[in-house]
């Protein structure tokens, strides 16, 4: 037999989908080439927004009509928040919740013997309550990056957030099972590692250690050259942590905080662990350790109770704070969450508009941080993607970074001054 698989969303369920895989393989159930026919389709599903949302149901879609005979599986955050809808699409012949997806042979094994498949049980989704299974997993990306995933699921309930109605409390994988992991990307010649998650800095809670004891442990995985976090918290990363990633032969000087908005009015109503001096703190603390450091964040741009006052006030915070790059969302209505009950609403056009501000604003900063890196040196990671004649790589401080294709530079690391800023194409050229 052989299957395909299909992603949405974060990096998290990219890694996810290859521990599915791995669970098939191991079941005899081949990967299929692309284009060919199949059995069996994974489909794992993001309901980040409501635009996640119709991606889904296109995408689900779009892969019944390509694959009419095959086994039609559905799972990923919008299966278990919209178990009924995902099963009532053409084609879809099971639907598995967030807890179901680590047993997803079981589930194909229980469907192929009860025979009149429209008849039987399709949907296994358990209660968010009940969601405590976690598979630590590492995948290769499609870059030269291994996504580790060292943490699952949320207990902050930030009131316009579904990650924890769909994928359950905040539990772990050991620290010595993702050490392991990670010695095996770097045995397979993976020379970077994401740390992934959904909320990394709280990892630990489950097995009783720190996400400290986790960096200390990962720092003497020496088959592997760079570890970048994805994203933590601006309340979670401590000092202690600023000050090892600052010493570390192997972690990046490239942080992703998330902000979401940078009036403290907003972060009150959205219930956020931290205010805006906080966060201040955090990235002055990072830069003064690390000037050179590459630090993200995400806004979110009309949500629920951000008035005009509100939304100056932010921009101008975030104006004034040396970030290097934002990721900007036009705040999504969730059913189930508490914002919902905030009177406040943006008007859609005007919420469109604060995008447009931030994205702007983006754009400064990024430019702004790559001019103050003309002509410092940084070893730079090649990827094996070739554009005409050119690759493209990225340093450790998260530059992009253009060269003539040379094969022997593919997966390594090379030591690059960086001259000739491309401003069109945001990236140095050498
Ligand atoms: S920290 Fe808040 S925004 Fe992030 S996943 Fe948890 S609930 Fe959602």
């Amino acid at each position: 037999m052989t299957a395909a698989y299909y992603t949405l969303g974060c990096k998290l369920n990219f890694a996810e989908t290859s521990t599915v895989g791995k669970q098939l393989a191991a079941a005899g159930i081949r990967k299929a080439e692309p284009e060919e026919q199949v059995d069996i389709c994974v489909i794992n599903t993001c309901s980040v927004t409501e635009q996640a949302d119709k991606k889904c149901r296109n995408t689900i879609r779009r892969i019944s009509r390509q694959h009419p005979d095959a086994m039609i599986i559905v799972t990923g955050c919008y299966a278990q928040l919209n178990p009924n809808v995902v099963s009532q699409i053409e084609g879809v012949d099971l639907v598995l919740g967030a807890n179901e997806k680590a047993n997803v042979t079981k589930y194909i094994e229980k469907y192929r013997k009860e025979t009149s498949s429209r008849d039987n049980e399709r949907i296994f989704v358990g209660h968010t309550k009940s969601i405590n299974a976690f598979i630590p997993s590492c995948s290769k990306g499609d870059r030269t990056r291994y996504f580790l995933k060292v943490q699952d699921g949320c207990d902050y309930f930030c009131t316009y957030c579904t990650v924890p109605h769909a994928r359950g409390r905040s539990r772990n994988g050991t620290v010595a099972e993702i050490v392991q992991l990670a010695q095996e990307a770097g045995a397979q010649g993976g020379k970077e590692i994401v740390l992934t998650g959904i909320n990394i800095g709280d990892f630990g809670k489950s097995t009783g250690e720190t996400f400290m004891q986790l960096i200390q442990a990962l720092e003497k995985v020496e088959s592997v050259e760079r570890i970048r976090i994805s994203s933590i918290e601006p309340n979670l990363l401590t000092d202690e942590i600023i000050e090892f990633i600052s010493r570390s032969k192997r972690f990046a000087p490239h942080f992703h905080i998330p902000l979401q908005s940078g009036s403290d009015d907003v972060l009150r109503l959205m219930k956020r662990k931290y205010n805006t001096s906080l966060f201040a703190e955090k990235v002055f603390k990072i830069k003064s350790l690390m000037p050179d450091a590459f630090i993200g964040t995400d806004v979110i741009a009309g949500s629920r109770g951000e008035t005009a006052e509100y939304f100056e006030a932010g921009r101008k915070f975030i104006e004034s704070l040396p970030i290097s790059k934002l990721h900007v969302f036009n705040y999504s209505e969730r059913q189930g969450t508490k914002a919902i009950e905030i009177a406040h609403r943006v008007e859609p056009r005007e919420s469109k508009e604060r995008s447009r501000q931030l994205i702007e604003l983006s754009q400064h900063k990024i430019e702004e941080f790559y001019r103050l890196q003309q002509k410092t040196t940084h070893d730079v990671l090649f990827e094996h993607t070739k554009k005409g004649n050119k690759m493209y790589g990225f340093t450790e401080n998260y530059l992009k970074v253009e060269a003539n294709f040379l094969n022997s530079w593919i997966n390594r690391l090379i030591p690059v001054t960086l001259d000739v800023f491309n401003e069109k194409e945001l990236c140095f050229t050498i």
